[in-house]
Formats: structure tokens, sequence, C-alpha cells
């Protein structure tokens, strides 16, 4: 185990994310020390039982006090006031990061609030599982997935090198992009097909000719996938789909487009449209395993060193 990166940790909000946050940077020795907070006393409580983080604190300001990265893991709405909340807080010189699934949006409401000489460099690990609270996290979350880091124009390269190295020693692979950049590549690959899930496992709870029943006994044929995303925190996506609207909406045009050619080629018996097409979106799976962002075997494993720890096998799921 090499020397700490960071020696005190702020963790704001101890759900899925914060939760594997901390787990990781104890079980692979990055962080000297771990203070963190969540809004309920209920889950404040529980962190408390879990034994993971050095102390648990009652206010944001307090996590915040004196820490060298502080980082807030909580839903992206309330980025904005939790930022104006520590200000005052933070000592000259820390990091304050976030993990939000939408980037511009939380760089507008959060900077206005980050004082001089504290470095603002959000980021976004492009890993999850559609569980939440602090028992979901786990160390492994985000070995082998991506960590998107997105600073603003100027800011300090030895801060954003510094957050670079956290993050590569919780086992992400590390990306600088602008935050405009990274809303619209994730609002395709993550937010869109969210919102597809939602609207599909929805439509199937309202469609009567198929009872209930038979739609939980075969749901193998593709609705299983769709019921895991769609079970994603409501508070999480909702927040996802008012901050990246823009680019949502702008996805969203092009994919009823696109639905409209494939309905058209079906309506018109044009089998070499659907086949045409099926052929390119296969192609697109294979490259997907071919990079390693997922397995041909049905669950995908992850081990991150040490080597000597038990490899998991751990079914991949929808990120954030
Ligand atoms: P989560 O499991 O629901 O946890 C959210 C945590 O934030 C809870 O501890 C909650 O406290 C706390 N919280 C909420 N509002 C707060 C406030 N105002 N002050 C202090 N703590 C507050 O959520 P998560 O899945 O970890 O998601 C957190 C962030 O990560 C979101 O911004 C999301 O976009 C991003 N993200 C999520 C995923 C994913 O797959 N889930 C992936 C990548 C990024 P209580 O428990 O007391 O309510």
């Amino acid at each position: 185990m090499s020397a700490p990166i960071i020696d005190r940790l702020a963790l704001i909000g101890f759900g899925l994310i914060g939760g594997s946050i901390a787990r990781a940077a104890r079980e692979y020795g990055v962080v000297r020390e771990i203070v963190t907070t969540a809004r309920s006393e209920a889950t404040r409580k529980r962190v408390m039982e879990l034994g993971i983080v050095d102390r648990v604190v009652a206010t944001n300001s307090e996590a915040a006090k004196d820490a060298d990265l502080v980082i807030v893991c909580i839903p992206v709405g309330a980025s904005g006031p939790v930022a104006q909340e520590i200000a005052s807080s933070l000592k000259p010189g820390a990091i304050v990061s976030d993990v939000g699934s939408v980037k511009a949006q939380v760089l507008n409401d959060m900077a206005p609030h980050t004082p001089k000489g504290v470095h603002l460099i959000p980021a976004h690990p492009v890993a999850g599982t559609e569980n939440s609270g602090p028992d979901s996290g786990f160390a492994e979350l985000f070995v082998n997935r991506w960590c998107i880091l997105t600073p603003p124009d100027g800011a300090d390269k030895e801060a954003v090198a510094k957050l670079h190295a956290f993050w590569t020693a919780l086992g992400a692979n590390v990306e600088v992009m602008t935050a405009e950049h990274h809303d619209m590549v994730l609002a395709i690959t993550s937010h869109l097909p969210h919102l597809i899930a939602y609207t599909i496992v929805g439509t199937a709870q309202e469609f009567s000719q198929v009872s209930q029943s038979e739609v939980l006994k075969f749901s193998a044929g593709g609705f299983r996938d769709f019921t895991r995303i769609a079970a994603s925190d409501p508070t999480m996506w909702r927040d996802v789909f008012l901050h990246n609207k823009d680019a949502v909406l702008e996805m969203l045009a092009q994919f009823n487009e696109d639905l409209a050619k494939l309905t058209r080629a079906m309506r018109r018996g044009d089998g070499d449209v659907l086949f045409d097409h099926f052929t390119k979106t296969r192609a697109i799976r294979r490259g997907i395993v071919q990079i390693g962002q997922d397995s041909a075997a049905a669950d995908f494993g992850r081990q991150h060193p040490p080597k000597d720890v038990a490899p998991i096998a751990r079914p991949y799921s929808s990120d954030e």
C-alpha cells in the first residue's frame, strides 16, 4: 500500500457513491482520515454502525472544516445550497469536488459559492447500480470504470492532478473534458437510456391485455434489464433530467426520428432496413466488449490491486 494521496477527506452524503468512495479509499489506503455526514439522523447512525469512516458529524459545514478534499455525493439539485452552506468552513487550498451525473449546471450552481483560494473541480464517476443508501456501496465499484473530471477554465493544474491521482487510486480510468461536452456524452450514453427504461416499464404496467404476473414471469426477454434500470433512485433521476434538460431533449428528438424510421420499415415490411440497422447496433455492442467496458459473459467481474483480494463477480449495472 502506498502513502495516502489525501490527508483528510470529507464526504457529504453517504449513499451508493459516497459509501463506495469511503470503502475504496479505506481499502486501498488512499486517504489518512475520512469525515462524513448525511442529511438524516438515521443515515448518520447507520454510517457510524458500519465503522468505515473515522468520524460522522451532524452538519455539512462541520464535515468540510479543515478537509483537504471535500466530495459532495448528493443529488445534483442540492449541490448549490450545500456549496453555500460549506463555503465559510473551507480551508485555503482545499479541493471541492462532486460526483453528480450532470456537470454544467452543477458547476454553475457551485462556483459562485466557492471561496477564492479553494479549487472547485467537478467529477463524475461513470459507475453505479440501481441501489442507494449507506449499505449499497462497495469498494470495487469504480474499478475499470471511467471517472470524468470537468475542471473550469483556469483551474489549478496541481489540484486537477491530485484529484486525477485520487480517482486512479480508487481503480478508475480518468478523463478530462468540459462540463458541456460531458453532459452531451452522458445524455446519449446514460440519461436517454434511463428515460426509455422508465417509460417502457411504466407502459408495461399500464398495458391491460397482458397481466402483471405474465410481465414478471416472462421478463427474461429484454424487459428484465429495463426493470433494473428503472429501479434507480427517483430523486437522483428527477434531478438529472431537470438539470441536463437541453442535451437530453436534443438526443430525444434524434431518437424519435430514428424510431419513426424503424416503425415505417416495420409497417412497410422492409426487412432490409431492419436487418441493416440491427447489424450496425450489434457491432457497437461488440466494440464495448472489446474495449473492456463489459463482458460477453453474463456476470462482469472486476478486480483492483492488491491482487491477493479475492476476485469479485458482480452483475454490472447501470450508471448513473
Ligand atoms: P444515494 O445512495 O441516494 O445517497 C445520497 C446521499 O446524499 C444520502 O446519504 C443522503 O442522505 C445525502 N443527502 C441528500 N441531500 C443532502 C444534503 N442536502 N446534505 C447532505 N446530504 C444529503 O445517492 P447516490 O446514488 O450515491 O447518488 C449521489 C450522487 O451521485 C448523485 O448526484 C448522482 O447523480 C451521482 N451518481 C450516481 C450514480 C448511481 O448509479 N447511483 C452513478 C454516478 C453518479 P440521507 O440518506 O440522510 O437522505
